[in-house]
């Protein structure tokens, strides 16, 4: 037997009604907020992740699928804000004077391993807004964040806030914790002796138990911020209040990407163990240049449906198209029924199925009964004759002789 690569999976019914009723809220809420789809490629050239990313980040060190390409070098995307920023410079959306809002659908490949909400293939929702500063649209961004996990029916969830500072800010804090954690440093873990060189406000993000006391004791952002940061940060905060949008402020929260400046965010699920991270966003002010564009600002968050579909209860759920399960009770039946009803019903966008096995009546209505349809049809000689058909309702029971010129006009 071939199986499906490790870390991948298929997904149908009954789950893929939950992912079906998660996108559909994502479509319907990113209309309502104003942003448009983008669909980017699947693959693009490694050297957008490696500059986008940041070459130090666990995504670009260990997680890329890469292949050659005849010269070129390809990879499939770990993420989609980098190739999102691609297409904006590449389409000169960096010339409009309006600001341009985004949002996507899709799957991503990390080389990761794999495990409950941890996939090789995985899909994200993420909205994109370039071209303002505004501190409104990073409450905006969070709100439509907030709105859609609460539409996908999960209980459990919180905001977790934060400010990593920007480029006049955060070189003073880096240079701190260097200083702080250099003479430490052989008492941490092997990637933080690397990070602490490297990229030191990566630290913050280490799991690693042991090393938890002296990262714990290393000072916060807040103190180093410069003023254009803090009256951005405190302007945040205010409009989130104006939208009732509570959240813990995390002193520590830095995202798995370099590319983050000021704002930053990360939303936790209740339910899913130690992959309980549904979504993680932030400013990026110094992408779109990085990747060859005019100096635009932008912010955004990605989504793992994957995850948020693990979070979401049963009950949400796109519903079933069949509403009428139809059983013939002879053969002579079976054709009315097919030609009679059926079809006419279907015409009139009542979703319905004959039973094309013909089994029993009582395992074609315990077939109806599993399928959870509202109603079954039974058509046997009698009914043929008078026209008409037999109607039962599912919930209370009772039956009904029906002409089929009513049966549309009935079940509608
Ligand atoms: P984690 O800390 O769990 O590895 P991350 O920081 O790598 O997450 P991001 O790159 O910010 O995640 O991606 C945003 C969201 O995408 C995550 O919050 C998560 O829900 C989802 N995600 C990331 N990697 C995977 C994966 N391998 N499988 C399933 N979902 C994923
Ligand atoms: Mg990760």
């Amino acid at each position: 037997m071939i199986r499906a690569i490790k870390g991948t999976r298929d997904i149908f019914s009954p789950e893929v009604e939950k992912w079906q009723l998660a996108e559909r809220n994502a479509r319907e809420i990113c209309a309502l907020y104003g942003y448009t789809e983008i669909r980017t490629p699947i693959f693009e050239a490694t050297e957008l992740f490696a500059r986008g990313i940041g070459e130090i980040t666990d995504i670009v060190t260990k997680q890329m699928y890469t292949f050659q390409d005849g010269d070129d070098r390809i990879t499939l995307r770990p993420e989609n804000t980098a190739p999102v920023v691609r297409a904006f410079v590449e389409n000169g959306m960096d010339n409009e004077p309006t600001i341009t809002k985004l949002y996507y659908i899709g799957p991503m490949f990390r080389r990761e391993r794999p495990q409950k909400g941890r996939y090789r293939q995985f899909s994200q929702f993420g909205i994109e807004v370039l071209g303002t500063e505004n501190p409104a649209v990073d409450a905006e961004v969070i709100e439509l964040l907030m709105r859609f996990i609460g539409s996908t029916q999960v209980l459990e969830y919180r905001l977790e806030l934060n400010s990593v500072g920007c480029s006049i800010d955060r070189p003073r804090y880096t240079a701190k914790l260097q200083e702080l954690l250099r003479p430490q440093k052989e008492k941490m873990c092997a990637d933080c002796q690397d990070r602490i060189e490297r990229n030191p406000l990566r630290v913050l993000d280490c799991k690693v138990e042991a090393d938890q006391p002296i990262i714990d004791a290393l000072p916060a952002i807040d103190e180093f911020l410069e003023e254009g940061c803090k009256i951005h940060f405190a302007a945040v905060q205010k409009y989130l209040a104006m939208s009732n949008i509570t959240y813990t402020r995390n002193k520590r929260l830095v995202r798995g990407l370099d590319y983050y400046t000021r704002t930053a965010f990360e939303v936790i699920a209740g339910g899913l163990g130690s992959q309980n991270a549904v979504a993680g966003g932030g400013r990026y002010d110094k992408l779109v240049e990085e990747l060859g564009g005019k100096p635009t600002t932008g912010i955004g968050f990605a989504l793992g449906l994957d995850r948020l579909i693990l979070a979401m209860p049963e009950s949400a759920r796109e519903p079933g198209g069949v509403k009428v399960f139809i059983v013939a009770m002879s053969d002579a039946a079976f054709d009315y029924a097919y030609e009679k009803i059926q079809a006419p019903l279907r015409q009139n966008g009542i979703g319905c199925e004959v039973d094309y096995q013909r089994r029993s009546v009582k395992a074609a209505m315990r077939q109806a009964d599993k399928r959870g349809v509202d109603w079954t049809i039974l058509v046997g000689e009698d009914e043929m004759k008078d026209n008409a058909a037999t109607l039962k309702n599912m919930k209370g029971g009772e039956q009904q002789r029906v002409s089929i010129n009513e049966l549309v006009e009935k079940l509608k």
